[in-house]
């Protein structure tokens, strides 16, 4: 599969995926339409389809251009039906949806909002997780609960830890500097933000990541770490009591 990351909006990555030896090309959330088709057009390929992981208006605002462009459905959470206008094919977690030779796997993984999905790409070893996991962080809790995001997390984390993980945003070096406060002996965490650093100081992106690589370094996956629940004081308590503190002192960092 070759993977475009088209830069959209203020800090949103849109990515289109082509099918080796085919037609097929898939769109994921399409912050905007112009710069996804300009992308996609300088490749003389056309858009197969679209999928939205959520119904956030920075992952669906070029839904309606692109598919009166091509013509194409759009894929995305069947809860967020009403939510999605353009939406033309409802799937959940378990669906799988056919990209040329290759099948999208559906992961569910609410918290950000109630009917966030995952598109997972087992032949591409990529996942597509929109605002659930980032790299060095996690979505915001807008519509679920902790338990539900930090469920979530595990979902993706028990991916193959060389699964290539492309988030909606580049917000790696923020999220890094929240990392470093919460585990700021981890050795594989100072090499990633040296790594992110020289990347973003030559205006590139550090998506995708890994699932590997953020299992090593992500404190939203780490909860279940005594090293990451002794920094909050809270030693033996459940993970998902210590991934609830960790968001909400994120959201006030
Ligand atoms: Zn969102
Ligand atoms: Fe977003």
């Amino acid at each position: 599969m070759e993977i475009l990351i088209v830069p959209a909006l203020q800090d949103n990555y849109v990515f289109a995926i082509h099918e080796p030896g085919g037609d097929a090309v898939a769109v994921i959330d399409p912050a905007e339409a112009g710069p996804v088709i300009r992308a996609v057009e300088r490749r003389g390929w056309r858009v197969t389809a679209i999928f939205n992981t959520h119904h956030h208006d920075d992952h669906i605002a070029g839904n309606l251009q692109i598919k009166s462009r091509y013509r194409c459905p759009v894929v995305g959470p069947l809860q967020d039906r009403a939510r999605i206008s353009e939406l033309d094919i409802g799937v959940e977690d378990g669906g799988r949806y056919p990209l040329g030779a290759e099948t999208v796997e559906v992961l569910g993984t609410p918290g950000h909002t109630r009917g966030h999905l995952s598109f997972y790409f087992p032949g591409a070893g990529a996942v597509f997780c929109g605002d659930t996991l980032f790299s060095l962080g996690c979505g915001r809790l807008f519509e679920g609960t902790p338990e539900q995001m930090w469920d979530s997390l595990c979902r993706l984390r028990a991916l193959p830890a060389e699964t290539l993980v492309y988030c909606a945003h580049e917000y790696t070096l923020a999220n890094a500097r929240f990392a470093l406060a919460i585990e700021p002996g981890n050795p594989a965490l100072k090499a990633r933000v040296e790594a992110v650093r020289g990347q973003r100081d030559q205006g590139l992106p550090t998506i995708p990541t890994t699932i590997g690589l953020e299992r090593a370094t992500n404190p939203f996956l780490r909860a279940d770490e005594p090293a990451v629940a002794e920094a909050l004081h809270m030693a033996g308590a459940a993970p998902a009591l210590v991934f609830g503190e960790l968001r909400r002192r994120k959201d006030r960092f």
